[in-house]
């Protein structure tokens, strides 16, 4: 089989994740020439991957990275470096005195949140620059859980509640309303954020599009994104900010795992090492089914299973895959882009293990980042 890296997956421990440096630099490089080419300034989402063995790899080619609250803030101010920012839909008094330490840029969810803690940010001597995050009342996600623009969202400061008094001290607007879309949609977005804040947009040091662009997959509108944050940019004399999570890390790291068993219940079965609920949440969230190296679809190939992980969640189901052969205890079966909402978002539901942690370098060695065993478990209960 022909697998994207040269790690041998059979000498892994299972299951684990497998990130790649070659695929995050891919990656990197598409980021990095959008910077060069608009100006705009591109932060690392970390809650879509906040492996930071590899921040040093991708350090030279961001600004810094976001945070979704104190602890990926620290992370990012200690591990990554460059600028630090920070978004919570709410902060606690003790967190904004952390945070104020360490952050450049804050963002509030609403005016009552930034009231709050506008005093501690100005007391903190440091220069932080501070933002108010919107709602545009326009977004094209269709899963309602993944959309921050779904009627009664708690994210963002919808129009008829935007205090256009309490600006003083505001350097900038914060938007976040893809997910996994192209640069089309971010410039038909655009408009609306015009329509319903454009009066503020001139006034702004910075304008922040947030995250959900796919700016490294395959076919994205490279020359669309650049040609929309130009227009801006222009229009607004501000300083736009991206923050992708998923495209830094996409499609740059792999779940691998092995068969236990198989049997069969009116279609066969296989169970695996790994579990969707545990390793891999985003298969039951989204849902979706994850790509599965040298497997078709289900009835493509002439061995069809339904892979579903080792817990006793009767709904811990990865997906229906075809194969050439039958499946025996033993084989290794690899899915694809698992560098990206599983490592951060993982869990040891059932007294599962946490997956190991291995970086595949540029030379094609295997380095083995982290081992988790039982006291890790042990220690969250
Ligand atoms: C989730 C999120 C991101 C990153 O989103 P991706 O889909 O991973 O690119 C960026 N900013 C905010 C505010 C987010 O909530």
């Amino acid at each position: 089989m022909k697998f994207p890296f040269d790690s041998d997956i059979y000498s892994l421990h299972t299951p684990c994740y497998l990130v790649s440096e070659k695929a995050l630099k891919h990656n990197m490089e598409i980021l990095l020439s959008v910077r060069k080419r608009t100006g705009c300034k591109i932060l690392l989402a970390q809650k879509a991957f906040s492996m930071y063995s590899a921040y040093p790899l991708m350090r030279p080619y961001l600004d810094g990275t976001t945070a979704s609250g104190l602890y990926e803030a620290k992370l990012g101010h200690d591990e990554f470096g460059g600028e630090t920012h920070v978004f919570a839909p709410a902060y606690k008094h003790e967190d904004m005195a952390e945070l104020v330490k360490i952050c450049d840029d804050i963002i509030f969810n609403s005016f009552s949140q930034w009231r709050l803690h506008r005093d501690t940010v100005r007391k903190s001597g440091r220069r932080i620059s501070c933002g108010i995050r919107c709602n545009p009342l326009y977004s094209e996600i269709e899963t309602d859980i993944y959309n921050p623009c779904f009627t009664g969202s708690r994210l963002g400061v919808t129009p008829e509640n935007f205090e256009s008094g309490e600006l003083d001290g505001i350097e900038g607007l914060h938007f976040h309303t893809m997910c996994e879309q192209g640069a089309d949609v971010f410039a038909r977005t655009v408009p609306h954020i015009e329509k319903h804040f454009g009066g503020y947009l001139g006034q702004m040091k910075w304008l922040n599009f947030g995250g959900g662009h796919h700016i490294t997959k395959a076919g994205y509108d490279v020359d669309l994104l650049c040609r929309t944050v130009d227009y801006i940019q222009q229009k607004y004399a501000v300083q736009v900010y991206l923050e992708p999570g998923e495209a830094c890390a996409l499609n740059a790291g792999w779940l691998v795992t092995q068969v236990l068993d198989t049997g069969r219940n009116g279609t066969d079965f296989a169970i695996v090492d790994t579990s969707a609920a545990c390793h891999m949440p985003d298969v039951l969230e989204m849902p979706y089914r994850p790509e599965l190296i040298g497997a078709g679809e289900k009835g493509e190939k002439p061995h069809t299973y339904r892979l579903g992980g080792p817990t006793c969640l009767a709904g811990d189901i990865i997906g229906d895959y075809s194969f050439d052969a039958p499946l025996k205890a033993g084989d290794r079966l690899v899915f694809c882009d698992m560098a990206i909402y599983s490592m951060c978002k993982n869990n040891t539901f059932n007294g599962m293990p946490l997956p190991d942690i291995y970086l595949e370098k540029p030379d094609g060695s295997t380095e083995l980042v982290k081992h988790f065993g039982y006291e890790d478990f042990k220690q969250r209960v």
